[in-house]
């Protein structure tokens, strides 16, 4: 059996230090804030090359709060990619506003900045661009773009640790960085934690408060903020793991190399990283329209994969009220019909990636 992701086991690659972490943290008596909190949110900005770095509770809460420390708020109009995992938009319609999907082009999956610039209408207020599957988005094209029309840029950065764009670390291009550090993302904790990264320091102030009931003095509240804050065992944990960051995305990216290779000359589509880019490998996934016939081949072999994602945002039940009837988003459409994720993790051993390839080629040899 392969799993595609073994979380237990990059547990125990960094057992000692990571229990060492915990009972800190837990024999600390500060159980909100305080230092685990300061010194990760410290550490990981350094990691982003930000200026600020504030803990938040998800992923979702950490977009959630860009767009209200923004002011995107009711009726404003947000561009997103069609295809992405649906809590992207989830926070557009959590601050009221209205998810514009734009459609990927050919050989790419994040948002085009040249289509984009069409759904701008006097409502846009913002793009929100994710840096899907770690790879990132044209984030100078995108600027330019935000630049021309007066709009701010928030990034889903959920996938994409350690990517870098032109050299740079992802957020030393738009207003704000959304980071998730769900268990299975490239940086995960043990449960559900995020943060958000900003140059700007006003935005910083404002995320941190709305995060904290709206309050930065304690029992005066000057906006009706929410409850989203960093736990400190899970800040204690990111900050081990922070460190092995890039050694793991390396080993990632070999996986990626020896798949790449391997499968070039099989009837796949298969990841296209611009030369400008660094991916972090969160995903290795291939595109085939007879996906549902070779995934049911990888399983009867033991080896797990997924689909990244199986029903477009605009296809959900949660969007019904949008109206986007089958065939309004063909190319979101047509990948959750064609996507397969195969597994890539740093704890893979490069033995269980050659019994992947093999079985994959099996599947084509059969005819
Ligand atoms: C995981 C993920 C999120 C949400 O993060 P949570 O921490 O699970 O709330 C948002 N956007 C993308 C692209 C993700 O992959």
């Amino acid at each position: 059996m392969i799993n595609f992701l073994d979380l237990k086991e990059s547990y125990k690659e960094l057992e000692t230090e990571l229990d060492v972490a915990v009972l800190r943290a837990s024999r600390s008596g500060w159980y909100i804030g305080g230092s685990e909190v300061e010194t990760f949110e410290h550490n990981f900005a350094e990691y982003t090359q930000a200026k600020h770095c504030v803990g938040v509770a998800s992923g979702l809460d950490a977009l959630v709060l860009a767009l209200r420390a923004l002011d995107i708020g009711c009726g404003d109009e947000v561009i997103v990619p069609s295809h992405t995992y649906i809590a992207t938009w989830l926070a557009i319609s959590a601050v009221g506003a209205i998810p514009v999907p734009v459609e990927p082009v050919s050989g790419n999956f994040n948002l085009d900045a040249v289509s984009a610039e069409a759904f701008i209408t006097p409502r846009t207020k913002a793009l929100l661009p994710v840096h899907l599957y770690g790879v990132p988005a044209d984030m100078h094209a995108i600027c330019l773009l935000a630049k021309k029309y007066g709009l701010v840029v928030i990034e889903d950065g959920a996938q994409a640790h350690g990517a870098k764009v032109r050299g740079e670390p992802i957020g030393q291009h738009g207003d704000v960085v959304a980071w998730s550090f769900y268990p299975g993302k490239n940086l995960g904790a043990l449960g559900d934690a995020g943060a958000v990264t900003t140059n700007n320091t006003d935005i910083a102030n404002r995320i941190r408060k709305l995060g904290n009931y709206g309050s930065s003095v304690k029992y005066f509240n000057e906006e009706r903020g929410i409850n989203s804050r960093l736990d400190p065992i899970q800040a204690a944990v990111l900050d081990v793991k922070l460190k092995y960051l890039d050694a793991w995305n390396m080993r990632r990216q070999k996986i990626a190399q020896r798949y790449s290779q391997a499968l070039a000359d099989l009837p796949l589509v298969l990841p296209q990283i611009p030369d400008w880019a660094i991916s972090a490998w969160h995903l290795f996934v291939i595109t085939t329209p007879e996906r549902d016939l070779l995934q049911a081949h990888i399983t009867k072999a033991g080896i797990q994969t997924m689909i990244h994602y199986p029903v477009p945002p605009h296809r959900q039940v949660a969007y019904h009220d949008l109206g986007l009837k089958q065939g309004s988003l063909p190319i979101a459409e047509r990948y959750a019909n064609e996507l397969l994720s195969l597994p890539v993790g740093p704890q893979m051993s490069m033995q269980d990636v050659e019994a992947v390839i093999a079985v994959i080629k099996d599947y084509y040899s059969r005819g």
